[in-house]
């Protein structure tokens, strides 16, 4: 049995979550040991147990180790079963990272599913709804891959409650990506997102927005929206003819309004300066589609450790081989 050290790189949940969908797409047993093991509290947390289980669901798994704080997994899948499926978090845990997860799997499954999922849409840390959305489901269906998805509760931490729904579609004619050029900019605007929180804080944010990029008020939206506890999210969105990459930060008790926002504009500034096409957080999520699908390439930012930790588990998993190169000052390319 392969087994893979959650304590290399990262050391982080990604680890964890990656071999776990290897293991289901290759039909192949794993052991991760050392889960977590770069993190303060190491081990699973809720969210992490939630794909454990949303994995074993799918796929008939036999599995050890499955239990709150655990830093030690035997995962042993068997077929992967499309299907209709439900999954709660049972906290405000990114429903985004347990979708990841299962994702691959059931697209390479032969049969349409429809998934809905309980708990945190829109957190820190965790691609939000927009982001899958707006950002990666584009890219996979450029590469031969259809998903619809359509966001029905928001849910931000702490209180959770969010809830969303996906049907996935069996993957057919899966094509190599190849995307070194974002083309023309064809639009760039905010959205900043308040729930149960004074408008103020917003209004701060898009003024802090407007003081750094310039933008035109048409370019600058604010959206209240229902959830069962309070949340904010400044979200920077950048089309262009290839790509739409979406920049955000979520809103903290002890963080001013202004740097919320001013932590996504250095993030869109670093993008826009580097002229690629591919951002820091779509990088290291596009690696599995491609390996599972038909290779490719992309050029994007310098890479995060998140990147080079999901390279490393990735090729230790299947073989394949993964070039990341430098090309300029925060211009890199990586092939598959
Ligand atoms: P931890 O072990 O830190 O609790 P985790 O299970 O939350 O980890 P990580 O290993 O940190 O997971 O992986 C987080 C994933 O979320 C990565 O794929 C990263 O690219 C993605 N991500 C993080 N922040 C953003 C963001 N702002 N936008 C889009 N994706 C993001």
């Amino acid at each position: 049995m392969q087994v893979v050290d959650g304590s290399q790189g990262e050391g982080g949940g990604q680890i964890f979550r990656s071999a776990l969908t290897l293991a289901m797409c290759l039909q192949k047993p794993v052991q991760i040991k050392n889960i977590r093991a770069g993190r303060s509290k190491p081990g699973l947390l809720r969210q992490h147990l939630a794909c454990l289980r949303a994995a074993q669901a799918i796929s008939g798994a036999r599995v050890l180790g499955d239990e709150l704080g655990s830093t030690e997994v035997v995962f042993e899948p068997g077929l992967v079963n499309a299907g209709n499926y439900h999954f709660a978090i049972g906290s405000a845990g990114s429903t985004s990272l347990l979708f990841q997860t299962i994702l691959l799997p059931l697209l390479l499954a032969n049969g349409v599913s429809e998934l809905c999922l309980e708990g945190g849409t829109h957190n820190g840390l965790a691609p939000s709804f927009d982001f899958i959305e707006q950002t990666l489901l584009p890219v996979l269906a450029r590469m031969g891959y259809r998903v619809e998805v359509v966001l029905e509760k928001f849910g931000f931490y702490p209180a959770g409650g969010g809830q969303w729904r996906a049907r996935i579609f069996p993957a057919e004619n899966v094509c190599s990506l190849e995307l070194c050029d974002r083309g023309r900019l064809m639009k760039v605007f905010a959205v900043v997102t308040l729930s149960q929180l004074p408008r103020h804080i917003g209004d701060r944010e898009l003024q802090q927005i407007k003081r750094r990029c310039h933008w035109p008020d048409d370019n600058l939206h604010y959206r209240s929206v229902e959830s069962v506890g309070p949340g904010n999210m400044v979200s920077l969105r950048v089309s262009a003819e290839c790509i739409t990459e979406v920049f955000e930060v979520v809103g903290e008790k002890q963080l001013r309004a202004e740097r919320v926002a001013g932590r996504a504009v250095n993030a869109l500034e670093r993008y826009l300066k580097a002229g690629v096409p591919v951002g820091e957080y779509l990088a290291d999520q596009l690696l599995l589609p491609m390996v599972l699908g038909n290779g490719g390439r992309f050029v994007t930012l310098e890479p995060s450790q998140h990147l080079l930790t999901n390279v490393s588990v990735i090729s230790q998993l299947t073989g394949t081989s993964i070039e990341v190169r430098k090309i300029d000052s925060d211009v890199w390319m990586v092939e598959i």
